[in-house]
């Protein structure tokens, strides 16, 4: 049990742990960079401890520091929000063995579902559908490579198993190509992710991708909480994301759903999670698992009513969940548009001062954001700066409320992407629901909007 959480973060999500950490009555402490003392978590925090210079190496990814950090406040326990720690098994560990409370799976968990290859491996166990691929890591030898490519059909896509951000991977069309393909991703794959395991996946066309919501507590109960359509990606980067799927039948995503939380039992998952698929013809297809809090987790929130933040922290102080499956119900629709600091078309990041932000307002509209008129945007991090939310009865309804929001908010001084989003609003396609991931890359293709005034 602890009554102090140390938020090991930065930005809007610092913010939303600090705000549900309060909620429950937990005392707060923020670690912050040089970079990062105008913080609004920081200012609102009990306590706040500045741990390195601004690159993030020496400041939120250095764990001994951070851990330190625990031990000078007394804080009882480390949330580590997305990103930075969150998925680094060793990490986990480490909080664990200082006889901290990691919030988050247990180090064992972190590290299976962190390797792709044994993620894989446990979902087929547990009875998950995955994409059809190599039964496991890719050999050396190339001869036995191409016997698996054929077996599997092209397009085929190889993937590095320690992969992440949408990185390390490679569509192969044609045989020929394939020996070319292998090397590189994984020479990628070792220096990038200091592991060069790689496996193989037939390469869907158009899939859309779909995740699906877990919560799981320490006494074994594990529930699902509906499904996010995240469809809307730029460069594998969601922009867009959305709840319920528009156009998906409730009988193919309960039995995913059901699924999911079986699988977290069958691997003794501990805390809220994510299981992510592509989706093309009707079918599910597994292909990851994040083992932390999702940046669109407020859309499950707003459709559930269930604070997914604070049920992190009461798993986490080993209660049991206090609802069943039965009592999880979806009521109307919601949507989330990402805001970053970067330019809209060419999506260049666009760090500086903000000289004015007016957040918008009214009834169904949340916005997670750490902005304030005059706050300087640092350019050594994520350009995330504010995520805009509507809630709604219909999709259409949440649409509309989403103009008006958009409408609304004021962001002055740096470039953002506020009028990619008023655009895709009208967009025919986005309007009718249920797009595939390519969708945004061929509205740029087609000269989406390249002319637009970019500042808000
Ligand atoms: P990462 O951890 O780097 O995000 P994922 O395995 O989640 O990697 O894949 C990221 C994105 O790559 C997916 O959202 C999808 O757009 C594309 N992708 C991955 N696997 C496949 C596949 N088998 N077929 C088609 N697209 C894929």
């Amino acid at each position: 049990m602890f009554d102090s959480v140390l938020i090991a973060n930065r930005g809007e999500i610092a913010l939303r742990i600090l705000r549900a950490c309060r909620s429950l009555g937990l005392r707060t402490i923020a670690v912050y960079s040089q970079a990062d003392a105008n913080l609004r978590h920081v200012a609102l925090s009990d306590e706040s401890l500045c741990v390195g210079p601004a690159s993030a190496g020496r400041s939120y990814l250095n764990q001994e520091e951070i851990i330190n950090a625990a031990r000078l406040t007394g804080a009882g326990a480390i949330h580590p929000g997305y990103g930075f720690l969150s998925e680094r098994a060793s990490f986990a560990q480490a909080v664990e063995e200082a006889g901290l409370v990691f919030i988050g799976p247990e180090s064992r968990a972190i590290r299976l579902m962190g390797d792709k290859v044994s993620a894989k491996r446990a979902m087929i166990e547990a009875g998950v559908p995955c994409v059809p691929g190599s039964s496991g890591e890719l050999p050396y030898d190339i001869e036995a490579v191409s016997e698996i490519a054929l077996d599997i059909g092209y397009p085929v896509i190889v993937k590095a198993a320690g992969g992440g951000g949408g990185r390390g991977m490679r569509i192969v069309r044609h045989e020929r190509e394939l020996a070319q393909a292998v090397a590189m991703t994984r020479e990628e794959a070792g220096r990038a992710f200091g592991n060069p395991s790689l496996y193989m996946e037939k390469f869907l066309e158009n899939p859309r991708h779909v995740e699906i919501q877990v919560l799981a507590d320490t006494q074994g109960n594990a529930v699902w909480l509906g499904e996010r359509d995240c469809s809307m990606q730029r460069r594998h980067q969601k922009v867009i994301e959305e709840s319920p799927a528009p156009g998906i039948d409730r009988e193919v995503i309960v039995e995913i759903g059901e699924r999911c939380a079986a699988a977290c039992r069958h691997i003794g998952y501990r805390g809220a999670g994510t299981f992510e698929f592509l989706y093309e013809d009707g079918r599910f297809y597994f292909i990851e698992m994040n083992t932390r809090i999702q940046v669109e987790h407020p859309v499950t929130e707003l459709v559930t009513g269930i604070d997914l933040v604070a049920e992190q922290l009461r798993i986490a102080r080993g209660e049991p969940l206090s609802f069943r499956q039965k009592d999880v119900q979806v009521r109307g629709h919601a949507i989330e548009c990402r805001i970053n600091a970067e330019h809209p078309w060419t999506f260049t990041p666009a760090p500086g001062k903000v000289n004015q932000w007016i957040a918008p307002g009214g009834p169904g509209v949340r916005v997670e954001s750490h902005l304030y008129s005059g706050y300087v945007i640092p350019p050594h991090y994520d350009s995330l700066v504010a995520k805009l939310l509507t809630h709604a009865p219909s999709r259409e309804e949440a649409i509309a409320r989403m103009r008006v929001a958009l409408g609304e908010t004021v962001l002055d001084g740096v470039d953002c992407t506020i009028p990619l989003h008023r655009k895709l609003m009208d967009d025919p396609a986005f309007k009718l629901g249920g797009s595939n991931i390519h969708h945004l890359e061929s509205l740029f293709e087609q000269g989406f909007g390249p002319n637009e005034e970019s500042r808000v």
